[in-house]
This record gives C-alpha cells, structure tokens and sequence, in this order.
C-alpha cells in the first residue's frame, strides 16, 4: 500500500465517479492538497460496472440537472478536462418503454428533461398491438 499523506486540505473517501469527480473539481478550484482514499482499487465499485449510459432526465430535478450538468462536460471533454483522454461518448438517443401506469411518470421526466437543455424529447403512445398511436413532442425542437 503507498504510504499515505499525514495531512491534507481536502480528504476524499472512495474512488468511484463521485469521488473522482469531487477530487478534480476541487483540485480546478485549488482547494489545496487533495487526497483520495480508495481501499480497493479506483473504479472497484458500481463505477467499473457502469454500463455508461449518460441519461439527461431523472424522476428528481435535482438529477436531471447534475447529469445534464454532467453530460455536457462528456460531450466537451476536450475542452473541459484537457489532455488527450477519451471518455469514448457518443449521441446515440435512447428509447424508453414504459406500461400505462408508468407512462404519465416518464412523460412528466421527459419534459423536465427537455426543459433543462431544450433537447427533442418525444413521446409516444403504442396500442396494444403495437401501432403508434400518434406523436406527440414534448418540447422543443433543434
Ligand atoms: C451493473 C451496473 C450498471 C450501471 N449502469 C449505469 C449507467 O449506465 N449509467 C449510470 O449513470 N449509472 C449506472 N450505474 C450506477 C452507477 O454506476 C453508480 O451510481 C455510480 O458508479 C456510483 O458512483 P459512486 O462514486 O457514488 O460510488 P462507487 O462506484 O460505489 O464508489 C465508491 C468507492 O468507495 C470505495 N470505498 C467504500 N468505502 C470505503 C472506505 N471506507 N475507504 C475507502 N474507500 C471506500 C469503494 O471501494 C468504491 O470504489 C450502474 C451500476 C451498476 C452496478
């Protein structure tokens, strides 16, 4: 194990996204020393096991506009974090299914969603047999 600092401005405990991400912004904002603690290896949590799937909308606010927050620092990374990494984003859009009962839950996200960035988000009603009802936006258009 390598040794660790005996002092530190800021401490961070785990070195999953949220810990990564805290020890980097508050390096941006030269918080002082900055030490991250992970006790098995970074990203050795859900982190590592993400699927990566970067959603803009969520049933809370609050979420809806850090991961919108968040989904424009991946689509700028470059710009943003510098260097020459890659988080390997891409736009590729994404389909949600959801029953009757579901439905009014994920229109309502959706249109938070649109609000936060005034992305198309699009939803529509399927029959039972599959037909499209008919499409309705919910908000905004690029
Ligand atoms: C299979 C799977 C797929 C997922 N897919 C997605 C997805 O597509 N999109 C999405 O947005 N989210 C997804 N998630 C959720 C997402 O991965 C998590 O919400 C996110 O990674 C949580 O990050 P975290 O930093 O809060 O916690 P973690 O990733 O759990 O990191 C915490 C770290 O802290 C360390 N730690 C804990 N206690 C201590 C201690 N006492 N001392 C030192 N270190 C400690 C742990 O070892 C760990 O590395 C997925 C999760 C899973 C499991």
């Amino acid at each position: 194990m390598p040794d660790l600092p005996r002092t530190a401005d800021v401490v961070i405990v785990g070195g999953g996204v949220h810990g990564a991400s805290l020890a980097y912004h508050f390096a941006r904002k030269r918080a002082g020393r900055v030490v991250l603690i992970e006790k098995k290896f970074i990203a050795s949590g859900p982190t590592g096991r993400s699927t990566a799937l970067v959603r803009r909308f969520y049933a809370m606010d609050f979420l809806t506009r850090t991961a919108s927050a968040a989904a424009e620092i991946f689509r700028h990374w470059r710009d943003v974090i510098g260097g020459d990494g890659d988080p390997g984003f891409q736009k590729v859009g994404m389909l949600v299914i959801a029953g009757a009962g579901e439905a009014p839950h994920l229109q309502r996200n959706a249109r938070t969603g649109a609000r936060s960035d005034d992305r198309p988000v699009r939803a529509r009603r399927r029959d039972p047999d599959g037909r499209v009802e008919g499409g309705r936006r919910a908000h905004g258009t690029r």
